[in-house]
């Protein structure tokens, strides 16, 4: 058996799989895509020391520094089950499966799309998903948000002090956000709130986003908003579904971890943006993910038969 087994190769795993390593244990890494959401980034700006990267090379350094290790890789490989024991047991989807004395899962999360014409083949061409990540990109613009969540109206707060303007579109006939947040949005001045919108395709001149179609819900009318960047807001969802029924998630799917990355089953550790853990960036991944292994070592040392 593993003594740490790690589920998960975006940024969070990685770093698991770095410290877990340094510590001469036993250690492996079942990822279903090794880099994880980094893969479809673009730009990287954020990353704290390295000024500018994208995503697919920070992936392959990512790659690297695990391999430079002693970490069993096995990639292209989906867990489908965890069984809780004295040793726990990770089903793989193809029908394999592996032991390990602590497990610590990072499997993510992914935004959801709206599924409108133009929000494929103008993804980094405009249209966003992160605010703390794309924002600046868009300094002085016209962008638009969509989603009238919390992380909506957020996201509509945050980017109206960089950009030039931003539009909020929200489906419904009211914004979902808490009152405070919503105070807020309305007391900025360039910040427009269209509710009660559909909106039915993202536009572009074939390089880039250069506009977004709505359909008043009220009226039934075609509108069209001028801009250059649009930001979906419409919810992240953490990649748990695997784990209903094991693990203790919040209700909104995210596997709930105390300071240490301890989840509900002792031995069963968790970090990154499949957690509770406020903020999801790459940074914040590989700190959690750092901190889960050293846990999941304390966790073996203190334990009467290792
Ligand atoms: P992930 O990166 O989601 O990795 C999860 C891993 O688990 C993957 O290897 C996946 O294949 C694997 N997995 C999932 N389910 C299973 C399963 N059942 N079995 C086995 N493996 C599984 N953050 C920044 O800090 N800066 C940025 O500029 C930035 N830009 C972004 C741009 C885009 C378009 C997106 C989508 C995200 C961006 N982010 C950015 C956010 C950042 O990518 C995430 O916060 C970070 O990748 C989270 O790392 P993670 O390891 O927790 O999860």
């Amino acid at each position: 058996p593993y003594d740490v087994l790690i589920v998960g190769g975006g940024p969070a795993g990685a770093a698991a799989a770095i410290y877990a390593a340094r510590k001469g244990i036993r250690t492996g890494v079942v990822a279903e895509r090794f880099g994880g959401q980094v893969l479809d980034t673009l730009s990287i700006e954020n990353f704290v020391s390295v000024q500018e990267t994208d995503g697919p090379k920070f992936a392959v350094a990512l790659e690297q520094h695990v391999r430079s290790y002693d970490v069993d890789i096995m990639n292209v490989q989906l867990a489908s089950e965890l069984v809780p024991g004295k040793l726990i047991e990770i089903k793989l989807k193809d029908g394999g499966s592996l032991k390990s004395k602590t497990v610590i899962l990072a499997t993510g999360a992914r935004w959801k799309n709206i599924n409108v014409p133009g929000e494929n083949e103008y993804r980094n061409k405009g249209v966003a998903y992160c605010p703390h990540c794309d924002g600046p990109l868009f300094k002085g613009k016209r962008v638009s948000v969509i989603g009238g969540g919390n992380s909506g109206v957020e996201a509509a707060i945050d980017l109206a002090g960089i950009v030039g303007h931003v539009t909020l579109v929200e489906f419904g006939a009211e914004l979902r956000a808490d009152a405070v947040l919503q105070r807020k949005l309305h007391s900025l001045a360039n910040v427009t709130v269209i509710t009660s919108a559909q909106t039915t395709e993202i536009t572009g001149d074939g390089k880039r986003v250069n506009g977004l179609i709505y359909k008043d819900r009220k009226t039934e009318e075609i509108k069209t908003v001028e801009l250059e960047g649009v930001f979906i807001q419409i919810g992240l969802v953490p990649n748990t579904e695997w784990l209903k029924g094991t693990v203790a998630l919040s209700r909104h799917g995210e596997i709930e971890i105390d300071a240490r990355g301890q989840t509900s089953i002792p031995g069963v550790f968790a970090a990154g943006d499949v957690t509770t853990v406020p903020y999801k960036q790459i940074v914040i991944a590989v700190g959690e993910g750092s901190k889960a292994a050293l846990s999941a070592f304390d966790h073996l040392i203190r334990s009467s038969d290792t």
